[in-house]
């Protein structure tokens, strides 16, 4: 980690580093960004998650003057759409959306590999959809979208299952990047599509150079769904937390 004295943007993954795994941001971490923004300051949020996900746990917990929220943009699906607030409502200023005829094909290699993991896949104790179409993304929660914390950080504490998983689908997904999302989850994008892919866009789009910009976020190790950020050779800062993520940054809004 290398940080300098200051940032013209500030770059964030959302869960983990801003607000705990699909909950609320709190009211401390709202009025952090508030501060970076209404010093001039621009803040950009990248995640797995898609539109309605950022609505539920940013949006609606996110309290700042809509004259800053300007310099906002809005990353969900790892930067496959990229939203800015036009004034008055959050608009796209692109998106790579899954071609409807391949949802089902994609569908289709999830429920062939089933058979083929060394580990049984839940069939009870399921959560809500396992499967769920981001219109950018499809997304596959192995508990189910709505499946408690606790829960999910017991199933695949190491990781592995979901990389024994992404191993069988990447060859039957040629045209589509496969990872690993969240806790439990395995998301799916067109080819190439990853936060290095969202942080080059967020670079196009805003006109800053990279070390303009520095990137926070809890998995920035190798494998880790952030890690892809760092081939883009913006300043990268690895945070625990959003309690440490407040820690290591509040000295840019003093
Ligand atoms: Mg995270």
């Amino acid at each position: 980690m290398k940080m300098k004295n200051d940032y013209k943007a500030f770059a964030f993954d959302l869960d983990g580093t801003l607000a705990v795994s699909k909950s609320a941001l709190s009211e401390e971490v709202s009025q952090f960004l508030c501060k970076l923004l209404s010093k001039g300051k621009s803040v950009m949020i990248i995640s797995g998650g898609w539109m309605p996900q950022f609505e539920k746990q940013f949006l609606a917990n996110f309290k700042c003057p809509k004259k800053n929220l300007k310099r906002l943009y809005l990353m969900p699906t790892s930067g496959a759409v990229m939203y800015f607030y036009d004034g008055e409502k959050w608009d796209k200023k692109y998106e790579h959306k899954i071609p409807k005829e391949d949802v089902q094909m994609i569908s289709n290699a999830f429920d062939s590999i089933l058979s083929k993991l060394s580990f049984k896949m839940p069939k009870e104790n399921i959560w809500g959809e396992q499967f769920e179409n981001r219109i950018t993304q499809i997304s596959y929660s192995a508990l189910g979208q709505q499946a408690p914390i606790e829960e999910k950080e017991k199933w695949d504490s190491n990781d592995l299952k979901k990389a024994e998983m992404v191993k069988l689908l990447v060859p039957m997904l040629p045209k589509y990047t496969v990872k690993s999302g969240g806790t439990t989850t395995i998301d799916v994008t067109l080819k190439g599509v990853d936060k290095g892919f969202g942080m080059e866009q967020f670079l196009k789009e805003s006109g800053f150079k990279k070390e303009e910009v520095l990137f926070t976020g809890d998995r920035l190790y190798e494998g880790g769904n952030d890690y892809a950020v760092v081939r883009t050779g913006v300043d990268t800062c690895e945070v625990d937390n959003p309690r440490d993520m407040l820690h290591k940054l509040s000295k840019f809004v003093d």
